[in-house]
């Protein structure tokens, strides 16, 4: 990282790298207290799951002066949330055509892509390729979903993983739900944190022209795309300045507080709620209702163990299983704009799934979710012809099943 980058850090100490409006102007926080974790890395060195020195850190962690508040965050978030109702409002008094209401739809599912596709599959996990025009386009959706650059949102997501349920986990489980959802935002980041976050290589995307130049013209390619393209849209499909307004406020900015949540949800629900068939010491979970919002990305379980899959998840929609961001990057393949989509061997996927549930069963706490890991109980209770219908019964029965024991399921 350059000098001058630190020296603003410091310079703004109040306000750097803490997320979305903030750290977009200024960035860039990683400068602060790594020898707190340091220290405690000397102390530490057990080796499992993939961040041992971390699950240390976690344990050993010393009492923490009181979170600092980041105002600017906050405020910026709550005008969001008003603005949010105010388009719930202009809904319900019949001010907004179906069609624009259906183009804020779109551009959840447009701008979720922008995250999903881009900053989360493409660019923090490299698990797959894409050609200048598809990275420009990923870009400019990114760019509408207004969640920080693409550069921040891959540091902040890489340190999720590195450090994931730890107290240099950005969005901290250990925390409770509302810190993991969005209290991560309205404070400074553990100090942790910064300190893992700056030994995050991130060289790949310094050197990536797309990236670097989102990066440069952060504001105002979120104002184009997050705010005019919706207004102009609105315009165009409702007709004159109402049809504008209409579309500012419901496909700009209704949405992009939607697909906050709908993204907030995957550091939060799926990192609580779901079964866990891949590594269940791990807290993310598999969820159905997550990867509804979040097009995709609630295989959460499975992505934590397997992070450079490009699909994020076992399976796709012709399993069954709702992931239309892997539909959107296979047929991006389709189209030669893609290449070198990672994928884990799915034949050890089923013997991995298959002793989870066994260890589980002998522990005693075989719950309904993890029985359905198990892939011949499962076709022993619905006489399947294919895996795909399999797949979608599983789903189903998540959520019919959810939280109930086997013995339940099976009576
Ligand atoms: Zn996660
Ligand atoms: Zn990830």
């Amino acid at each position: 990282m350059p000098d001058k980058m630190q020296v603003a850090t410091l310079a703004n100490d109040d306000a750097v790298g803490e997320y979305v409006p903030v750290a977009s102007f200024h960035d860039d926080g990683f400068s602060v207290a790594e020898e707190v974790a340091d220290a405690h890395q000397h102390h530490h060195h057990h080796h499992h799951h993939g961040a041992p020195i971390l699950r240390a850190v976690v344990e050993t962690a010393p009492v923490l002066p009181k979170d600092k508040l980041v105002w600017y965050n906050i405020v910026t978030l709550t005008l969001w949330h008003i603005g949010a109702l105010y388009a719930i409002r202009l809904i319900c008094a019949g001010r907004v055509a179906s069609s624009v209401s259906a183009l804020g739809v779109a551009l959840w599912w447009a701008s979720g892509l922008g995250i999903t596709a881009g900053a989360h599959r493409l660019w923090a996990h490299k698990s797959y390729s894409a050609k200048l025009e598809l990275r420009v386009f990923l870009a400019a959706l990114n760019s509408m979903a207004f969640q920080g650059s693409i550069h921040e949102w891959a540091r902040d997501h890489r340190t999720h993983h590195k450090g994931s349920d730890t107290t240099a986990d950005p969005h901290n489980m250990g925390r409770g739900f509302f810190f993991a959802h969005m209290g991560w935002v309205c404070v400074r980041k553990h100090p942790d944190v910064f300190a893992l976050g700056r030994k995050i290589p991130m060289d790949d995307l310094e050197a990536d022209a797309v990236v670097a130049w989102q990066k440069r013209h952060y504001l105002l390619s979120v104002l184009a795309m997050c705010y005019v393209a919706p207004a102009l849209l609105g315009a165009w499909l409702q007709g004159g300045p109402d049809g504008a307004w209409a579309g500012f406020w419901v496909a700009g900015v209704l949405r992009h507080v939607w697909v906050l949540h709908m993204t907030w949800l995957v550091n939060s629900a799926a990192h609580m709620w779901g079964d866990k068939p891949y590594d269940p010491e791990s807290k993310p979970s598999e969820n159905l209702l997550v990867s509804i919002g979040a097009i995709g990305e609630g295989w959460h379980n499975y992505h934590h163990k397997f992070p450079s899959d490009y699909a994020a998840g076992e399976y796709d929609v012709t399993q069954g299983s709702y992931n239309p961001t892997k539909l959107f990057i296979d047929c991006c393949a389709a189209l030669g704009l893609v290449t070198d989509r990672k994928r884990q061997k799915r034949s050890t996927l089923a013997g991995l799934r298959v002793k989870n549930a066994r260890l589980a069963s002998q522990r005693g706490d075989l719950t309904c979710k993890q029985l359905r890991a198990d892939d011949s109980l499962l076709r022993t209770l619905f006489d399947t012809r294919g895996r795909g219908a399999a797949v979608l019964v599983e789903n189903m029965a998540q959520l019919v099943c959810f939280g109930t024991s086997s013995e339940n399921f099976l009576q």
